[in-house]
């Protein structure tokens, strides 16, 4: 069954003078995991970006099921997602980072209390509950980022680099957390990464995008081809 489809999409930033995203078109199957790959500014944070709402689409649809959501609020989008630089509050707990979204969204708070508890449990983090973003490690940091969108158990789950950031040893480590997690939560997951062996073990699917934007920049850029 399709889950998520992407119609046509293109995307034109304010003053560029090319596509950001040209003519994207992709169907996501109910939990499957999408990997994007490809080089630097060939479009991929701005294809997860407009998925997420935080950036219009100019041109084309994005479906989840049978609902347009190009017009849909993010906030009002079942999709959630797990930012490159964590984006965590540094003044507030785990437990407070992780409740959040939750609580912008007005759960009740025994609710709130039994998916944090959940989402810590699943990512090794009950007993880290209480600390600050500052008192912890980068790989904990990133668990707590990514309880941050596990814990709206939402249907569709993007991941925006999210191991950039962590040294080798940690990012295999990790990796293969990612693909325990999925194996746990089964949302359906785009997932952008540059890393092609992170690609190739974590992906049902990859999708590689490459630029063609000419030397002058006025060409398009974004396009895709999918094995
Ligand atoms: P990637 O994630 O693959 O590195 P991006 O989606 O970040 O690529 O960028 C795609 C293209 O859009 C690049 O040419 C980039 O410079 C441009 N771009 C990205 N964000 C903005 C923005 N906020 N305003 C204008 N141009 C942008
Ligand atoms: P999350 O679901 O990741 O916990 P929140 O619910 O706290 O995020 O976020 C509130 C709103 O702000 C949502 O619409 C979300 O898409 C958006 N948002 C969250 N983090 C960022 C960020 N780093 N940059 C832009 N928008 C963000």
């Amino acid at each position: 069954m399709v889950e998520l489809k992407l119609n046509h999409i293109y995307k034109k930033y304010p003053k560029s003078s090319h596509y950001a995203v040209e003519d994207f078109n992709l169907d996501v199957a109910d939990k499957e995991f999408i990997v994007f790959v490809g080089p630097s500014g060939c479009g991929k944070s701005t294809t997860l970006r407009m998925i997420a709402g935080l950036e219009d689409i100019s041109e084309g649809e994005f479906y989840i099921g049978d609902e347009l959501m190009n017009d849909v609020a993010p906030k009002d989008r079942d999709i959630a997602m797990v930012f490159q630089n964590y984006a965590l509050y540094p003044h507030m707990t785990v437990f407070d980072n992780m409740a959040f979204g939750l609580k912008l969204r007005k759960y009740p708070k025994d609710e709130i209390k039994k998916r944090v508890e959940e989402a810590a449990d699943i990512l090794g983090l009950t007993e880290l509950l209480d600390r600050k973003p500052a008192d912890m490690s980068g790989g904990q940091r990133q668990r707590v980022a990514m309880g941050r969108a596990i814990v709206r158990d939402a249907k569709v789950f993007l991941m925006d680099e999210p191991l950039s950031n962590l040294d080798a040893k940690l990012r295999v480590s990790m990796r293969a957390e990612i693909a325990k997690i999925h194996q746990r939560i089964g949302a359906t997951t785009i997932y952008v990464t540059h890393d092609q062996t992170e690609a190739m073990t974590l992906a049902d699917r990859i999708v590689i995008m490459s630029s063609t934007k000419n030397e002058t920049g006025d060409g398009t850029i974004g396009r895709i081809e999918q094995i």
